[in-house]
């Protein structure tokens, strides 16, 4: 018996890689960016597994971090209720997780694209472009100014738009980014879009864009259930 429980404990640690957090900020009220060492490689856009103990089942987070960075980076934001964010959060430097290998095919290889995206749904697009590569366009959505994180890095791009449904002022689209497309007179039909967000947004913004013309292949999703 205890051979078993043994073998299945050695079967689930070898999923994982230990490592320690090495710099955490909360960037907005209940959202945090964490840090640790990177060693290893990945195409902008894709995911890991996170768990704060082997035993329990990882949760899946895109790296917001550049791929020459030297740490990886993480953006998340707290659900009271949830298993994995509220320790993650209260976690401290120096202070291990267990993370999965890297994996994903969210990843862009930069044709013409629009980039779309809600809360923490840019943190691949922040990956992409911390590692040199840009849309035509970035379109961020959220409630208030305060949840357009990574705002400052974006505004060097050269068309980035914000829509916030709760707030005004700034250059802010006053509006969900479903009516900032809605308002457009011209979506184009020969370039790619990439989503990034909650199924509602990533199905909104789909049907909105196949409506308009856009051909189902060109849509490219990764939604955070
Ligand atoms: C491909 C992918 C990439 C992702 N990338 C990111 C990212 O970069 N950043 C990010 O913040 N998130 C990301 N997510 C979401 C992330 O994986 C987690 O789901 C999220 O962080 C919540 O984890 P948690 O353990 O705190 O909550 P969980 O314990 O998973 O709970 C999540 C919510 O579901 C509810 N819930 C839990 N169990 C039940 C139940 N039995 N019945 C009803 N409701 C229940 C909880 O109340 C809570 O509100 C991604 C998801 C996917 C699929």
């Amino acid at each position: 018996m205890y051979l078993i429980v043994l073998e299945q404990t050695l079967f689930r640690m070898s999923k994982f890689s230990e490592v320690a957090i090495v710099n955490k900020k909360e960037i907005a009220n209940k959202v945090f960016v964490i840090e640790f060492k990177r060693e290893f490689d990945f195409n902008p856009g894709q995911i890991i597994g996170i768990t704060m103990s082997p035993d329990d089942k990882p949760r899946l987070y895109s790296i917001c971090s550049g791929n020459n960075d030297k740490h990886i980076s993480i953006l998340f934001n707290v659900k009271e209720d949830g298993k994995l964010t509220p320790p993650l959060a209260a976690a401290n430097i120096g202070d291990k997780i267990w993370i999965t290998k890297v994996h994903g095919k969210f990843v862009f290889n930069n044709e013409l694209a629009w980039w779309i995206a809600t809360g923490t749904g840019i943190a691949p697009f922040h990956s992409m472009f911390k590692s040199g590569q840009n849309p035509l366009k970035l379109i961020q959505g959220g409630r208030l100014k305060s949840d357009m994180y990574f705002s400052d890095e974006f505004k060097a791009m050269n068309d980035y738009v914000r829509c916030a449904s709760q707030d005004t002022g700034d250059g802010l689209f006053e509006g969900r980014l479903t009516k900032y497309l809605n308002e457009l007179e011209d979506i184009p039909t020969n370039i790619n879009y990439y989503l990034c967000g909650s199924t509602n947004m990533v199905m909104d913004v789909r049907n909105l864009l196949i409506t308009r013309g856009v051909g189902f292949d060109k849509v490219i999703t990764e939604i955070y259930f």
